[in-house]
């Protein structure tokens, strides 16, 4: 029988682990092969001066970090596109000619190239991104979204012109509501603004919760959640390594499902019902 391939397309150094660090394992103990792209190399990521340590660059500080993160998500292996972060919306860094929103901006058949020439690459037949809005608006993460969708159309219609393979299902990553609110709430509590918050100030909680899609999928992770929090203490520049006994405690009582929106095949409905991403995957003629 064929095996299992599953391909992440994320754009930072720690998406994988803060996003689906308890997926990851689960999906390894199924049997399935788990791939990711890493689309930047995290450069413009705030880092703490006392965490710089040995390392010559903030890109080089983060791709250890997300080394570290393997020892717990084992990845069959991983794709670092190389292009630059771009930092917040409207910034300086985001208009570099090397990052990835800039060339998303300019140049989106190059990225959409690279993320399909890595599909034809692995074969995966469940591919996975960010949603819509790229979880919280950022615009690295909205640029591999888009080229995501488009390299995976872009096999589908090169299926139906008989070429052998094409990816069968495109998800998207939900955010859980539960976080959102709570964030929404600690934010106003202390005063803060919820449209500025996280370690960069580039997320907008608002936003992020006016945009969740419906969930179509939740896959059961209690098991996991030791492994994410082990996999997102590797990410100490980017505050993994943040985790209180209360936050451990919220994880425990609300995190047991990660829930995904299928946007391939997309469903009329919008309830649930799906447990496995590969319940409905052929795993043999590889289409
Ligand atoms: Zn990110």
């Amino acid at each position: 029988m064929e095996s299992k391939r599953l391909l992440i397309c994320y754009a930072h150094p720690d998406d994988e682990s803060f996003g689906l660090g308890a997926a990851v394992p689960k999906w390894i103990d199924d049997g399935v092969d788990v791939y990711l792209i890493c689309a930047t190399g995290g450069e413009v990521g705030h880092v703490p001066e006392a965490l710089r340590g040995k390392y010559p660059t903030v890109a080089a500080l983060r791709l250890s970090e997300l080394e570290c993160a393997r020892q717990y998500l084992k990845f069959k292996d991983v794709f670092m596109l190389g292009y630059r972060d771009s930092g917040m919306n409207g910034s300086e860094t985001s208009r570099h000619p090397e990052s990835l929103a800039y060339q998303w901006r300019h140049h989106p058949e190059r990225v959409t190239a690279d993320v399909a020439a890595i599909m034809r690459r692995v074969r995966p037949q469940v591919v996975i991104t960010f949603n819509r809005y790229g979880g919280y608006g950022h615009p690295d993460h909205i640029a591999i979204q888009r080229a995501t969708v488009n390299a995976f159309e872009g096999l589908r219609e090169d299926l139906e012109d008989g070429h052998v393979y094409a990816p069968q299902r495109l998800y998207y990553a939900a955010y859980p509501k539960i976080s959102l609110w709570m964030r929404i709430w600690k934010a106003r509590l202390k005063g803060q603004d919820p449209r500025r918050m996280g370690i960069n100030q580039d997320v907008d909680t608002l936003q992020s919760l006016a945009s969740i899609e419906p969930v179509h999928a939740r896959i059961p992770i209690a098991p996991y959640l030791e492994i994410w929090e082990k996999a997102s203490r590797c990410h100490a520049s980017q505050g993994g390594g943040r985790i209180t006994r209360t936050s451990r405690l919220l994880r425990r009582l609300l995190y047991r499902r990660q829930g995904f929106t299928r946007a391939y095949p997309r469903p009329k409905h919008s309830r649930v019902d799906e447990d496995d991403l590969f319940s409905n995957v052929k795993l043999k003629g590889g289409s």
